[in-house]
This record gives structure tokens, sequence and C-alpha cells, in this order.
């Protein structure tokens, strides 16, 4: 029986009950489903840990994440914690760049029992693949403000980042199976020189997947057809920013922060965590959604079948999604954020319950 270590993240605000909430479910699937094992170990980091120990990301956390089968992360940074340049704690972005995850997967869709952000149409279920480790994210901490006048930052495209993301997003298009696979390249190429070459090597790309419809967007039209249309997409494969960007418009369409869960692939090494923050508005008051966290837990479960070609994790993760969508029809995880009352317990709760009833 394989077993997977997974290095778990809590960070701060409401990340730690979120992630405790989603190791609740993944124990209970995991003995549910049966044929794999999980062991979890602590891997502090954050703006609490940077507080107590002077760093954000300590080399033993860093060295637990990378020995790892996988990390699940709740969320770090606060606001009013801050190295001394004014910049905020983002150890989640360190780990992205030390650990390679070049692929930012941001699933996006409906929930039935949520009512959509934007009432009508057939359902949503679209993918954005974010290029994680270059585009204009490339530049942090290397941009230039000159004598108080001007501010630069520059935009790295690679052939070798490029290629690769667009890969992934088609070998996710291929595996999804929709009745007409798509991936969509979305860019701004009728302006910006290294947006013209994403598209071109793009297009390259997509010459090895002819079985998957490759078409593309400028980005001002991507962000108007995802509100208007949304069902016509399958996968989206876009720069680091414009994906940062269009994954918080897709989480708004299917319901918000709260349900939106992702994952950061690289070659080795694989992070998990809601796309929510750390929210210091909620600390403490139990009311945090922990739906996010538990479809990203779902998400890993996923990524370790594809690791090791076993199909136990994956049965586990169907299991975990179906009984999310239950406890939602059935009203019990509807949270605040959502328009409901259950509380962080009661929709963790909520899940469990279904967890029992439905087949994997
Ligand atoms: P960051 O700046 O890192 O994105 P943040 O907490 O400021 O972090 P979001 O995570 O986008 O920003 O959250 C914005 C608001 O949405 C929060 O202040 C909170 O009110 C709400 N929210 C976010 N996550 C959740 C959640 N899991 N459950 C309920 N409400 C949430």
């Amino acid at each position: 029986m394989t077993t997977f270590w997974i290095a778990v993240v809590p960070g701060d605000g409401i990340g730690p009950e979120v992630i405790s909430a989603a190791i609740e479910i993944l124990e209970a699937a995991c003995g549910l489903t049966g044929g794999f094992a999980l062991k979890f170990q602590d891997a502090p980091a954050g703006a609490g840990t940077y507080l107590e120990q002077g760093e954000a990301l300590p080399a033993s956390t860093f060295e637990t994440c990378r020995q790892s089968d996988a990390i699940l992360l709740g969320a770090c940074g606060l606001p009013d914690v801050r190295y001394p340049d004014g910049t905020e704690i983002i150890p989640q972005v360190t780990l992205r760049i030390k650990l390679d995850l070049f692929a930012g997967i941001r699933p996006a869709a409906t929930i039935p029992g949520i009512t959509p952000t934007l009432h009508g149409g057939p359902p949503i279920d679209l993918v954005i693949v974010r290029e994680s480790t270059e585009g204009i994210f490339a530049s942090l901490g290397g941009g230039v403000v000159l004598r108080d006048e001007v501010a630069t930052d520059i935009q790295v495209i690679t052939r070798r980042g490029t290629e690769r993301v667009v890969r992934s997003a088609f070998h996710l298009a291929r595996r999804r199976a929709r009745p007409e696979p798509r991936v969509t390249c979305v860019d701004k190429a009728n302006i910006l020189r290294s947006f013209a070459f994403f598209r071109k090597v793009f297009d390259e790309v997509a010459q090895e997947f002819p079985d998957v419809v490759a078409d593309h967007l400028y980005v001002d039209a991507a962000a108007f057809e995802l509100v208007r249309r949304p069902s016509r997409f399958d996968v989206l494969v876009t720069e680091n920013l414009l994906g940062d960007i269009l994954s918080d418009l897709t989480a708004g369409l299917v319901g918000g922060m709260g349900v939106a869960p992702s994952g950061d692939i690289g070659p080795d090494h694989a992070v998990f965590q809601p796309c929510h923050g750390t929210a210091p508005d909620l600390i403490g008051k139990g009311i945090a959604n922990p739906i996010a966290s538990i479809l990203s837990a779902a998400m890993m479960l996923e990524y370790l079948a594809d690791c090791v070609g076993e199909e136990a994790p994956r049965m586990a993760a169907q299991r975990i999604v179906k009984a999310v969508h239950q406890a939602i029809k059935s009203g019990e995880a509807i949270t605040h954020d959502l328009g409901g009352s259950a509380s962080t317990r009661q929709a963790t709760q909520a899940v469990l319950s279904q967890l029992n009833r439905v087949e994997s």
C-alpha cells in the first residue's frame, strides 16, 4: 500500500482553520476508500512564523516541503506583518519559484445549490492554467523606481516556460475529455511583443495536439466572454498576472473565493491551496468557508494518483467532490459567504456525513 507524505503549511489567519477541516476530510476519505495511506507533517511558514523565528519560510520547512509527495497550504501573510522594506510575507510565492511550480491550475465549476453570481446560462466547467514562474511576476523584487519619478517592472516570457505550461494545458484538456476539447490562449499579442511570442509558441505546441481545438482571445475579450458566455470555455492558458486576475473573476462566477481550489504543479513538486487569502476579518470567528480547501485537497489526491499511476487516491478524490456537492445541495454546508449560516465546523461536518453516504 502506498503511503504519501504530505507537508502541511497551515499559515496565517483562517489558514489553520480551513486546513484542519481539509485534513479531517482527507483522513475520512482515505479510511473509507482504502488502498493508500496519508501521513501529515507540519511545516510552519508565514507571517506568524516570521514573527516567531525571523524567517517566513525556515530552511527546515522548505526541506519538509521538498521531501514531501505533495504540499497542502492554507493561506499566508497578514496585513500588519511586513518586511522592513514594506513588502508582504508571501512564502507561497517563494515556494512556487524555488520548487519550479510552473502550472497554476485554477478550476471553476458550477456547484449545484450555490446561487451563481450571474443568473442563467448553462453550467460552467472550465480551468485556467496560469503560468506561475515568469510573466510580469518574474520582476518580483527586481523592479526599479527611478528618482521617485519613473517605475519599471519587466515581463519575462521564455520559450521553455511557455512550451511547458501550454503543453500541460493541452494534456489537461485531453484528460478532461469534453465532447470538443479546447484550449484557449489568452494574451495581449496585439500590443506587446512578449505576448505575441507567447501566442506564437502556443500555436507551435498546439500542432502536437490535433485532437484538441486551439483558439485565442485577447485578455480584454476573454474577460468579456467569461462574463457573457463562460460555458463556452474548457481550458484557458495564460501569463502569470493575467491568470491571477482572470481566476479571481471565474471564482466569482461560481460562488466566490470560499469555494475556489487551486494547485501549483511543477515537474517534481506540487502545492494545493484555496485561492483565497488569510481573510483577517474572519480570524477566530469560526465562519470561514472550508470548501475551497477541501476541494484543493481532492485535487491533491488526483495529482498523487497521477504521480504513482494508482486509482485509489483518485477514487477518494471523487468521493470528496461528490460529498461536497451533496453537502451544499442539502443546504447544510452553505456558509456566510454563500448567503447561509453554516459555521466552518458545521460545513465540515456536513461533508463528513455525506462522505459516508456517497460512493466513490
Ligand atoms: P489576499 O490579499 O492574500 O488575497 P485577503 O484575505 O485580503 O487575502 P481574499 O482571500 O481575496 O483576500 O478575501 C477577501 C475577503 O473574502 C475576505 O476578507 C473574506 O471576507 C472573504 N473570504 C475569503 N476567503 C473566505 C472563506 N474561505 N470563507 C469566507 N469568506 C472568505
